[in-house]
């Protein structure tokens, strides 16, 4: 009788480790840009914004470092290696380096900063993409071992954007970006994908901004919840009721946007966003645990 008690508490207590191990959560987020953008008026980018709420803004380029138990994932990997150094002209459109402004060193960009941070490119498991503007899918190239997880709809909007986003390459789609990486393996999604099957990293579809942008859905280890926007809300103005710009939908963004602000609301997450010189400043160039 007394050993199969010890067989069942044995049986239980291997249950709960196992469960427990199935429900692994990320250890850590690391927050960093690819350089800055600007200094420029806000309302090149937030075109709806009153003129007594103007000001100047140099903004991040957001990109996310995740450590997970089962693998290092990459959340967009931005701007192009080769821009670096006042070298914008020789790899985007003059007129967007007019426009953006682009400080990147060498030393902002991803493998450089996965460097910093003790981690080799070579052993990113996963690089996830939120949309290939040229801010966001910039080195993807740096990732031929990864797994790719994009949206199917972005693979071909990148390749074959709508006539009004802009078809000229280099633009704001960069078409060296892509094909450099064509050849890599994606895990080509058509929806929300719960990414190790134990909802610690969750891909939310959030289009609008792009045909198929995604965005991220953390749950750290210690509790807390954490959501990466991207460029789903760039910034706070747009959560003021200011829509963005530059929008493949105006529609699917609005309701985008809705969704993650009720998911932070409802589910008491942190959001944050693609492009806000505040939150950044505040809360950039750190890890969450
Ligand atoms: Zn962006």
């Amino acid at each position: 009788m007394r050993k199969s008690l010890a067989v069942v508490l044995f049986g239980l207590l291997y249950a709960l480790l196992s469960s427990s191990a199935a429900f692994a959560q990320v250890k850590g987020v690391y927050w960093t840009t690819s350089g800055k953008f600007g200094p420029f008026p806000i309302t090149g980018l937030i075109p709806s914004i009153p003129k007594e709420k103007q000001r100047d803004v140099t903004i991040p380029v957001s990109m996310w470092i995740i450590d997970h138990p089962k693998g290092l994932i990459v959340f967009d990997t931005g701007n192009n290696v080769a821009i670096s150094d006042g070298n914008c002209k020789s790899y985007w459109a003059a007129g967007n380096c007019d426009l953006l402004k682009p400080s990147q060193t060498r030393a902002d960009v991803i493998d450089a900063q996965l460097k910093t941070l003790g981690y080799s490119a070579d052993k990113v498991k996963v690089v996830i993409t939120s949309h290939t503007h040229l801010d966001h899918a910039g080195n993807i190239a740096m990732f031929p071992n990864a797994i790719h997880v994009i949206q199917k709809k972005e693979l071909y909007q990148g390749w074959w954007p709508e006539k009004f986003q802009g078809r000229t390459t280099p633009g704001t789609f960069v078409m060296a970006d892509l094909a450099s990486a064509r050849e890599f393996n994606y895990l080509e999604l058509e929806g929300d994908y719960d990414l190790f099957g134990d909802g610690s990293v969750q891909i939310l579809t959030t289009p609008g901004h792009t045909l198929g942008h995604q965005s991220v859905k953390l749950h750290l280890a210690s509790g807390g919840k954490l959501i990466l926007a991207q460029d789903a809300i760039w910034m706070q103005e747009n959560v003021d009721g200011y829509p963005a710009g530059l929008n493949y939908s105006v529609l699917d963004y609005t309701k985008s946007l809705n969704r993650l602000k009720f998911m932070r609301d409802l589910e008491g997450a942190q959001l944050f966003y693609g492009h806000d010189e505040i939150q950044y400043a505040a809360k950039g160039g750190r890890w969450y645990k």
